[in-house]
């Protein structure tokens, strides 16, 4: 799955935990509210029978006062406690309907206080009967006594209803407090575990987008590096397309080399020609550069990558045992053509993801590397072919007169001496027509390695055009380049030439020579000197040498016995 996908998974999983904890603390917010009221509802209804019991007890209070009174005024005759009595009486009276009210809702209780009710009337009737009868007939005991009797009884069955009355409030009360207790407990259960729930939403949705952002900031940090790595590959394209030849881009492949593998030791290693040996283009850090046969790189071997990430794995012959934990060669391929290798070493311990990013950058870097060094090849290739002669291998008319200007400001810089020599093929129309033009073209090849052969690398050796050819030797005066025209006159002479089984004889050149600055100091002049000089010799039988130096000595071969 992209890491997009991914990104995205992880988002909605954001958006479910943290909308699932909302809601949560918004239910447990409205439960916190209904806990409250339960709260507040029950204490109301734990107050009402508190207030029903002291009712009741008021009530109680009231008929034993009023039965003490009775006593008191029967036993004294003291009026204010008849008038307590009749105070009492009314008060146990109201108590009643008090306890009556506040039970208003309990059918029970209801029932409870009717059958207490009538003992109270008849009780307080008692009173009345027993203090009237007093006020009538003064205290007669026996009397008297059988209404305190009564009277006794009726209240202790009104204390047995009071307390009936009493304890079905305190049933109700435990009750309630039962149901109250249980109700809370649920709730707390309810309230905890949700604000737990919710807090591990919340925690886990943190975490999430913690992680999300941290994997922005890597994957941000990477986008950043891949960005740096396509801007550092395309100034490294863009300045080895500038490059003019080769040594250029030695120099910009080892800055880019140790640029992008900063770390690691490597090399970019191109195969020859011949395709028989890789030699170093570029190398940084501690790679070595000693050239290696294509077949001791595996890379090379297999037109694949070749990691090597532990000791156990295979390595090629090129790296050296001790220098890296783990190496990587990469070929470098461009339209099909294997052109070398990219090689890297890892000083420090490879994981599998390090290695897979160091194989990604390589990769790219090596199809960049690949390319530049294919266009930088064909670009050489190109220039070789618009500077050299296809049949001889010498460079061309075009590039002597570029060469002989800049060898003429050198001469005149260093005030040396540089000749400039003319040659022709001596009777060349004559062997073409002996042995066709096929023959003509194997004899002016011949010529031209002999010519290469017997320079100094700073000489340039060129063909002017058909049979004609030029030499511009710096830092030679007449006698140096005659000597030097002799060797090839002589060694031209000597040649072999066969082609195929076809004798094809033997063929001279002659060869005029002028020098700067005493014969002029233009290319114009010193290339219609030599041709003068080219023409004198020929004038003079053809397979010698003519130069200034040579008229005024009198000779032109040393060796020209033969
Ligand atoms: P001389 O000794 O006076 O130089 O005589 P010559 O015959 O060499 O001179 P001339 O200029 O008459 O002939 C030059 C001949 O070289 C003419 C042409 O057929 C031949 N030639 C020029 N370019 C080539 C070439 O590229 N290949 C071959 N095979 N022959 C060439
Ligand atoms: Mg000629
Ligand atoms: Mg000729």
């Amino acid at each position: 799955m992209s890491y997009l996908n991914h990104a995205h998974n992880r988002i909605r999983t954001i958006d479910l935990t943290f909308s699932a904890a909302l809601l949560l603390l918004t239910v447990m917010l409205f439960l916190s509210y209904y806990i409250r009221d339960e709260l507040t509802q029950s204490n109301k209804l734990t107050d009402h029978t508190y207030e029903v019991i002291m009712s009741v007890d008021t009530l109680s209070n009231s008929l034993l006062q009023a039965e003490s009174s009775r006593r008191g005024y029967i036993l004294t005759g003291n009026v204010q406690q008849k008038s307590r009595c009749e105070f009492f009486a009314q008060q146990a009276q109201e108590n009643l309907k008090e306890v009556k009210d506040l039970t208003v809702d309990n059918q029970g209780q209801q029932q409870r206080l009717a059958r207490l009710g009538e003992q109270i009337d008849r009780k307080l009737a008692i009173f009345k009967i027993s203090m009237a009868q007093y006020d009538r007939t003064g205290f007669r005991a026996a009397l008297q006594a059988q209404l305190t009797e009564e009277g006794t009884a009726l209240m202790t069955s009104i204390r047995t209803g009071i307390d009936e009355i009493k304890n079905q409030e305190k049933t109700l009360l435990g009750e309630r407090r039962n149901k109250e207790r249980s109700t809370l407990l649920v709730l707390t259960v309810v309230f905890l575990s949700g604000i737990s729930i919710a807090i591990i939403l919340l925690s886990l949705s943190y975490y999430i987008a913690r992680h999300e952002s941290r994997s922005h900031l890597i994957a941000a940090d990477d986008l950043q590096a891949a960005n740096r790595d396509i801007s550092d590959l395309s100034s490294m394209s863009q300045m080895l397309q500038s490059c003019s030849n080769f040594e250029e881009a030695r120099g910009i492949l080892s800055c880019y080399g140790e640029k992008f593998f900063p770390k690691d030791s490597g090399g970019i290693f191109l195969i020859n020609p011949s395709r028989t040996l890789m030699t170093d283009a570029a190398t940084w850090g501690a790679a070595d550069s000693d050239p290696f046969t294509p077949d001791q790189c595996w890379a090379m071997r297999l037109g694949q990558a070749h990691l090597s990430a532990a000791a156990s794995d295979v390595r090629c012959q090129h790296v050296e045992m001790e220098s890296a934990t783990s190496h990587l060669c990469i070929p470098l391929a461009a339209h099909h053509e294997t052109l070398g290798t990219l090689h890297l070493s890892f000083l420090q311990n490879a994981d599998p993801d390090f290695l897979l990013r160091k194989r990604l950058k390589a990769a790219a870097f090596a199809e960049q590397v690949a390319l530049a060094v294919r266009s930088l090849q064909l670009r050489e290739q190109l220039r070789e072919l618009s500077i050299r002669d296809p049949l001889t291998g010498l460079l061309n008319r075009r590039h002597m007169e570029e060469s002989l200007l800049r060898e003429i400001s050198r001469a005149t810089r260093t005030n040396q001496p540089l000749s400039v020599v003319m040659m022709d093929v001596d009777h060349f129309k004559t062997f073409n027509d002996t042995f066709g033009h096929e023959a003509g073209d194997h004899v002016l090849k011949e010529v031209g390695l002999l010519l290469q052969k017997n320079v100094r690398d700073s000489d340039i050796a060129c063909r002017f055009g058909g049979e004609e050819f030029t030499l511009i030797l710096p830092e030679a005066d007449c006698d140096i380049a005659l000597e030097i025209c002799n060797r090839i006159r002589n060694s031209v002479k000597a040649l072999q030439l066969v082609m195929g089984r076809q004798h094809l004889g033997h063929v001279t050149i002659s060869a005029g020579i002028s020098v700067f600055p005493s014969d002029g100091d233009t290319i114009q002049q010193l290339l219609a000197a030599a041709d003068e000089a080219l023409y004198e010799a020929k004038e003079k039988g053809r397979d010698c040498v003519i130069g200034s130096c040579t008229l005024l000595a009198g000779h032109t071969d040393p060796d020209s016995q033969d």
